[in-house]
């Protein structure tokens, strides 16, 4: 058995920040961090390759998108990770296309209104930042998915024998019964650790939670040759390419993102949506292959208004589809009188906890650092 004070579902944004605000603020002495991944990152990852060590790939969120300036504990921490070199203002051109395939102005989309920060040299380097910057206070478990939860004597009881006194998900997966189907899991975990009435604040979560909706996304990810000469004086290179909705609902695609590799080559990512099939372990494998054919069908018209890198496309390699099961979450938030909830000693942190920033990277940062301060 290994006892800490704290242990941490998901090392994503949410997960890195709230460790990093705790250990900062000295609130836990022994901290563990459970992630499903192989790294820190979530859904600001970045994907790598075996056959090329130069190769960085940002196939989620490709910049961390604010509703307007961060102020307060959040614009510290934004502060600092510029001071440090972790991020930069992200002022790669936006683009906007319409159903036709010509440029027009910008959908207006929340991820849009505000200022824009992009991680250095990688997306992953924000999460992988935070989480080091709580030091040996927090110890790590990679590859490792969480499927049951159990509390017992006042203790939360993890995979490996660890025994914690605070839980805190900053994902919903243990909490929603969508991974009965997705996952095939038999029940909800958090749910079946807890009986009802011990925590009424953690069965009104539970209740939210359960509604709560996410778009997913199926990420195509390519490798572009390098494109020579300045074939960009037309129209600059562009970094974000996003449809209006008209476009999106024919091509079944939100944007398109770029990204400059080594050796002049191009990372692009696009960026698929999901059409309603139903995801299941025996539906996965299929669906893969369909998203990767229809979003390389449906590529070279979005591409129109850039010649060089439609002409660089019989020369582009797949590098397959990741599936963001976690995507930007809809219209359903938690309210954050419901983040953390006493009884059981659990809280929630993620960009699915209500304020400024619902949905988005701002989101997830400052609720791990309003949880730090309950916490506290
Ligand atoms: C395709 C895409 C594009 C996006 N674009 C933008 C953008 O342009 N701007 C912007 O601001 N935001 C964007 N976002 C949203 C942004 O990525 C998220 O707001 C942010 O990364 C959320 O961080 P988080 O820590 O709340 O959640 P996550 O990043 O989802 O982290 C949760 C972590 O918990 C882990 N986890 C969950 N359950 C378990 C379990 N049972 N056991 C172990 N580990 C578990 C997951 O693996 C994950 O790593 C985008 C998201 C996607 C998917």
């Amino acid at each position: 058995m290994a006892d800490v004070d704290l242990a941490v579902i998901g090392a994503g944004l949410s997960g890195c920040a709230l460790v990093s605000a705790l250990r900062r603020n000295h609130t836990f002495d022994s901290m563990v961090i459970f992630e499903a991944g192989r790294g820190p990152g979530g859904r600001c990852a970045t994907r790598r390759r075996r056959d090329d060590a130069l190769w960085r790939l940002d196939h989620g969120a490709p910049t961390l998108s604010f509703s307007g300036s961060p102020q307060g504990r959040l614009g510290a921490l934004v502060g600092d990770l510029c001071d440090r070199g972790v991020l930069a203002p992200d002022a790669g051109p936006v683009f906007g296309l319409d159903g036709d395939g010509a440029l027009c102005e910008l959908p207006a989309h929340p991820l849009l209104c505000g200022p824009r920060w992009r991680g250095q040299p990688t997306m992953a380097a924000v999460a992988e930042t935070l989480l080091a910057d709580a030091g040996d206070a927090v110890f790590t478990c990679f590859g490792e998915r969480i499927s049951k939860l159990s509390w017992e004597d006042g203790r939360w009881l993890l995979p490996g024998g660890w025994r914690a006194h605070t839980l805190v998900l900053s994902g919903t997966l243990l909490a929603h019964p969508r991974s009965l189907a997705m996952l095939g899991w038999p029940d909800v975990p958090l749910r079946s650790a807890v009986a009802v009435g011990v925590d009424p604040g953690l069965d009104a979560a539970l209740e939210l939670i359960a509604v709560m909706t996410a778009s997913v996304r199926w990420n195509l990810m390519l490798e572009l040759p390098s494109v020579t000469g300045d074939p960009f004086s037309s129209n600059p290179f562009p970094r974000q390419i996003w449809l209006t909705a008209e476009a999106r609902d024919h091509c079944g695609v939100e944007r398109l993102v770029l990204h400059q590799q080594s050796g002049g080559r191009l990372g692009l990512v696009v960026h698929g949506l999901d059409d309603g099939a139903a995801i299941r372990p025996d539906t996965q494998p299929d669906l893969l292959v369909h998203h990767e054919n229809r979003l390389l069908a449906v590529l070279p018209q979005l591409l129109v208004p850039w010649p060089a890198l439609q002409a660089a496309l019989p020369g582009a390699r797949s590098l397959g589809v990741m599936r963001w099961g976690a995507a930007q979450p809809l219209d359903q938030a938690l309210p954050r009188s419901l983040q953390w909830c006493p009884q059981a000693r659990v809280g929630f942190c993620g960009d699915w906890i209500a304020g400024a920033g619902f949905g988005m990277a701002e989101g997830a940062l400052q609720s791990a650092l309003d949880l730090a301060e309950t916490l506290q």
